[in-house]
């Protein structure tokens, strides 16, 4: 969005700069288009990689002007085709490129061009009969761009529901693809070309930076992410290592998925700690929160807090053999669904002068030591 705000800005208010550039901006989509290909086809981003890929033909087609009349001829069959793959890609997951998925994406290119075409055929054979009896407020125009309308509405609504940057680069392509030709004065092609392959770049790399600091079952940051801030950390700050009790046997009695269940919820009580203080997953059911310019006692009453909130917390598990039961036993049981809950120990050291992280951090596991020794669900210092 803020790529697209700036390129309008930018042509709206410099145009006579711009003149200078557009020599460069023509050319540009040539090498950032084939840059995302290969970008996105590395990190496995494969919906991404075949939009700029069909980006790039339209691009090469348009400005080569190798598609003639056909161009200006069949205009709304490519808005619609192009919008049918846009919303039909907002849908499906990312496959390898040498897959038999590619056979089947490309089928769906096919297929959303052959109900573009097929569309606005069924628009002008049955035209007289469409005016006869939808009333004037569907009038042709109206008719022909109503699955356009619908496609955006659908695309948004799922960029929302799902918000990730996939889902909305997928809904910033078919709004700059219908502006294109809606009102291709707005902006360039080579403009928006440009935005869109800066985009899909950008998301490709924040998405692997993600998901290289980010833990995937907590959503938590990860170790990796932990040791990167240690590096910007002052010389006052404390560490606290967070260690679910008895969460072995927890594991045993209920199994490892619903422990890995409370784990996400234990997860999200700890990214609420309050007092600045930052969370990490660092590994299994252990957890680091850091509290940048704070010594140990002032980190005490937030650390206590995370300690109630969790043990407080009634887990409503998931009885998978309930779901499977019929609603009759269901309705029975429905009164009395079982509630667990777990503990945790807490031990917080904060940084002395000459000390590293990692002697901190040791100190602070030794805290924790001392924290389970004294009867778990509790902190020490
Ligand atoms: P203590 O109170 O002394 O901490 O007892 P504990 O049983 O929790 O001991 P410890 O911390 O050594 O146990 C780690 C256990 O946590 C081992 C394993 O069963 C469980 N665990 C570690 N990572 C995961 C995970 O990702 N998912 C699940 N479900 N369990 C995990
Ligand atoms: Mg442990
Ligand atoms: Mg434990």
């Amino acid at each position: 969005m803020i790529a697209i705000g700036l390129a309008l800005t930018l042509f709206q208010f410099n145009q006579g700069q711009l003149q200078v550039w557009q020599g460069v901006i023509e050319q540009l989509p040539y090498w950032l288009l084939p840059a995302c290909i290969a970008i996105a086809l590395q990190f496995n981003r494969s919906r991404l990689a075949y939009l700029a890929a069909f980006m790039l033909a339209y691009f090469v087609c348009t400005t080569n002007d190798w598609l003639g009349t056909i161009e200006q001829e069949y205009a709304e069959q490519i808005l619609l085709g192009g919008t049918f793959i846009m919303t039909w890609f907002a849908f499906i997951k990312d496959r390898g490129l040498l897959s038999p998925h590619s056979l089947v994406r490309l089928m769906g290119i096919i297929v959303s061009f052959a109900a573009a075409f097929g569309w606005l055929w069924l628009n002008t054979e049955f035209k007289p009969l469409l005016d006869q009896y939808l009333p004037e407020l569907f009038n042709v125009d109206v008719r022909t761009l109503a699955p356009l309308y619908l496609c955006i509405f659908i695309v948004a609504i799922r960029a929302a529901w799902q918000a990730n940057l996939v889902n909305t680069s997928i809904f910033i392509s078919l709004a700059l693809w219908t502006a294109q030709f809606i009102r291709p004065e707005t902006l360039p092609l080579a403009v928006s070309m440009t935005a869109l392959a800066s985009i899909y770049i950008l998301t490709v790399l924040t998405d692997s930076y993600f998901l290289a600091y980010r833990d995937e079952l907590t959503g938590l940051a990860s170790r990796r992410a932990l040791f990167n801030l240690v590096l910007s950390l002052g010389r006052k700050y404390s560490v606290a290592m967070l260690d679910i009790d008895h969460f072995k046997k927890f594991n045993d009695t209920y199994g490892h998925d619903v422990g890995d269940q409370v784990l996400k919820l234990v997860a999200s009580k700890i990214a609420g700690v309050r007092g600045g203080g930052r969370a990490f997953r660092y590994g299994g059911e252990e957890f680091t929160i850091i509290f940048p310019r704070k010594d140990s006692s002032s980190t005490l009453d937030y650390l206590e807090e995370v300690r109630e909130s969790i043990e407080e917390y009634d887990i409503v598990l998931r009885d998978e053999k309930r779901k499977s039961q019929s609603k009759a036993t269901r309705g029975k049981t429905q009164g009395k669904a079982k509630t667990v809950s777990v503990t945790i120990s807490i031990g917080v050291a904060e940084h002395q002068n000459g000390e590293t992280f990692e002697q901190t951090m040791k100190r602070s596991d030794q805290a924790l030591y001392r924290a389970k020794k004294k009867g778990r669900n509790q902190v020490c210092v």
